[in-house]
């Protein structure tokens, strides 16, 4: 049994000749749905727009929740922002908080959407509106919970992340992506680990174990959130890297024992995954929440508290 955070505002149909996947999120619930796990599922409320102000912009906020964005940031987001898109991006934010919180009584627990990490003060970006790792782990920290460590292992930087954590040490971010792919101006995060294109399934895992392994010591994180973010896959349309399925499974296997081992609890958003084939990104996203979900479940080490 493992916890799954869901809302029906999530599938959001977008403007005509959207590009974008719409279907993901709907997706990824109907196939954990037919997966047999035992899951609880939550669904969350819409992330309050004082908290949305926290990270964002209080112009900007106004003009997504009003569906009134400006054809430049709509552009940069890469889709229209229409009132059924501005609830789903206030609904994302609402689902990894709620995520967080339950993860942070039960060890852990899955949002079906979320990891927009590339949105930025004042504009969304790269498919993302509002950022909700930023947004939650500003809210978590401001509720007590601290330090947050946002693992982003996307296979593009967590540059909106990044800046809009930046001077907040109850916050870090580390962020491991191919160096060459989108954004093309990197931000800094708290750790950055740049590879070059082309990399597989050994040194992925190698390099990750190197660099995440000494930051969570460090760290000792109270909460760890997890951008699961599957285009690092070799098959990934945007990604640069060349990981197998079994090569993004041990990835997702070794980021939970490492929560595990150290009791940390942790929440996983989806993150970016892109294909002209829409259920085979989503089993591939299925395949990381039940990966994480696995970990937890059979673990008997986990002591909440
Ligand atoms: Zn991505």
């Amino acid at each position: 049994m493992y916890a799954v955070v869901h809302h029906p505002d999530y599938v959001a149909p977008g403007a005509p000749g959207s590009t974008y996947q719409w279907n993901k999120n709907g997706l990824v619930r109907q196939l954990l749905v037919e997966s047999g796990d035992a899951i609880d599922w939550h669904a969350p409320e819409p992330m309050p727009r004082a908290w949305l102000e926290a990270v964002h912009c209080p112009d900007y906020v106004a003009e997504v929740l009003s569906a009134q964005v400006p054809r430049a940031k709509e552009r940069r987001i890469g889709f229209a922002v229409t009132p059924l898109v501005a609830r789903r991006a206030q609904a994302v934010p609402g689902g990894t908080y709620r995520a967080a919180r339950i993860a942070l009584e039960q060890g852990f627990a899955a949002n079906s959407a979320g990891g927009s990490h590339h949105a930025l003060y004042e504009t969304g970006a790269g498919y993302c509106v509002f950022n909700d790792l930023a947004i939650a782990a500003v809210r978590l920290a401001a509720e007590g919970v601290a330090p947050v460590l946002i693992v982003d292992c996307d296979v593009h930087q967590g540059d909106g992340t990044a800046a809009l954590t930046a001077g907040r040490p109850e916050i870090v971010t580390y962020s491991i992506h191919a160096e060459k792919n989108f954004p093309a101006r990197k931000a800094r995060s708290s750790l950055d680990v740049p590879l070059p294109d082309g990399v597989g399934d050994e040194d992925y895992l190698a390099t990750l174990t190197a660099t995440l392994v000494p930051l969570v010591e460090a760290v000792r994180p109270a909460l760890i959130l997890y951008q699961a973010g599957v285009d690092p896959f070799h098959g990934d349309r945007l990604g640069r890297l060349a990981l197998s399925q079994a090569g993004l499974d041990a990835r997702d296997a070794f980021v939970a024992d490492l929560a595990l081992a150290r009791r940390v609890p942790l929440a996983s958003t989806l993150g970016g995954g892109y294909g002209a084939d829409a259920m085979e990104v989503a089993a591939r996203h299925v395949r990381s929440v039940r990966t994480l979900g696995a970990a937890f479940a059979k673990s008997r080490l986990y002591l909440p508290g």
